[in-house]
């Protein structure tokens, strides 16, 4: 593939930009800790201006908070329209790895850069995105930026959830400098996105078992996230004689297995990663236990039957042992199938390549929100260790150069011939 892919150009545009955010929002863990509109995303989006501005591409802030930088055709008069949009984000779960994201944006300037080296008029708009919060890190909701702007999300709920430590998302929008008031759909998106393509790290190791380095996304499986509050009584550890708990620590544990045994048995994944156990203490019997799951199949039916019957049994419990439980939907994303006029464009523009694998991903992200109104597409770069949200998430710079150079080839191909 090497031959065929300008590599070489890629890496030289590729790397500085790479280098430049290594260090941005990294925690001694080694993972990084870019949380929407906190210090390390607030210096992301200040390095992704100065990429624009060093590429003369005019950025604009929308009123979600997404970033757009614009290279318009010459002579363009009035708003863009039919765009070829590219990028992705800049935010990260706790101890997250570096590529979930930054990849995308870093590959889209490369590619913006490998263009204009090849001296290419686009006949249609170039934009390279940057959506806020898209892991929901911070507020507990996913692809905040890309759901306000697609009317998926309503803003006044956007407004008032709430991070960690009781700020709501209008705070923390007001301590940014940014107008709370001013969030919600955007009318023009539809008009001004002709296509959407996300290049993103692959999210587990299908790639590196077919030995391929890239690939296109067929699908994303649906998935959700689901608040399960436990409520019992406080008591002592000690004193308590045991008969005379209401532990919903109980209820909580039975449902983590449950969730694993239910999600082996309808091949999906289920998984209880966040909890807030009330008052905390290690000689006391807790009074709260609030656990968040996230839960993915590969088609929505199967999705609903594994959450409904996690609730169940978890339900059985709380009542065995005298608990409450509460289960209320925080997100639930349907299936994406992504459309095939886009991917197979990408594919003929990369037909140099051979035939690149088509996945699906269990992994939510912009490109799939987008999709409810715009055509899009995704572009996978392998990742060996086929780990994600975890600083052991990895791609080789050879790859990375791949990808980059492959969007370059698409968003040539792309801005330069007609769509027949
Ligand atoms: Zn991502």
């Amino acid at each position: 593939m090497s031959d065929v892919l300008d590599i070489g150009g890629a890496a030289k545009a590729f790397d500085p930009l790479w280098t430049e955010i290594l260090d941005v929002g990294r925690a001694g863990t080694g993972g990084y800790r870019r949380y929407a509109w906190s210090d390390p995303d607030l210096t992301l989006r200040e390095w992704f201006r100065g990429c624009a501005a060093a590429r003369s591409m005019e950025v604009e802030e929308d009123r979600n908070g997404n970033l757009w930088a614009w290279w318009l055709p010459r002579g363009w008069v009035g708003d863009p329209k039919g765009a070829f949009v590219t990028g992705s984000h800049l935010d990260s779960v706790p101890d997250g790895g570096a590529f979930d994201g930054p990849l995308g944006i870093v590959s889209a300037f490369t590619a913006v850069d490998l263009l204009r080296v090849r001296g290419v008029e686009p006949a249609v708009p170039i934009a390279v995105v940057a959506f806020s919060d898209e892991e929901g890190a911070r507020f507990g909701v996913a692809c905040i930026g890309s759901q306000l702007s697609t009317g998926v999300l309503d803003p006044g709920r956007a407004l008032g959830l709430r991070d960690i430590d009781g700020i709501t998302l209008a705070e923390a929008l007001t301590r940014a400098g940014r107008n709370p008031a001013q969030l919600g759909p955007d009318p023009a998106l539809a008009d001004r996105v002709g296509v959407f393509v996300e290049l993103h790290i692959e999210q587990g190791r299908a790639l590196d078992l077919v030995d391929h380095p890239l690939a296109l996304a067929s699908s994303i499986w649906p998935h959700g996230r689901w608040e399960f509050d436990f409520t019992g009584e406080a008591n002592h550890a000690g004193a308590t004689r045991l008969v005379d708990r209401r532990d919903p620590m109980l209820a909580f544990a039975a449902a983590v297995h449950t969730a694993r045994t239910e999600a082996a048995a309808l091949q999906a994944v289920a998984t209880f990663g966040k909890v807030l156990v009330s008052p905390n203490g290690t000689n006391a019997i807790p009074s709260r236990v609030r656990a968040w799951l996230d839960a993915r199949a590969a088609d929505q039916p199967t999705l609903e039957a594994l959450v409904a019957r996690i609730t169940a049994l978890a339900h059985d419990h709380t009542r065995a042992e005298g608990t409450a439980l509460t289960v209320t939907p925080e997100s639930i994303t349907p299936i994406v199938e992504f459309p095939d006029g886009p991917r197979n464009r990408l594919a003929r523009a990369l037909s140099h390549l051979g035939e690149l694998p088509v996945i699906p991903t269990a992994a939510g992200h912009d490109a799939g929100i987008l999709s409810e109104i715009v055509p899009t597409a995704m572009l996978f770069v392998r990742n060996p260790t086929g780990v994600s949200h975890s600083p052991a998430e990895h791609a080789e710079s050879i790859d990375c150069h791949r990808g980059a150079a492959a969007l370059a080839d698409v968003m040539t191909a792309w801005v330069t011939q007609s769509s027949t």
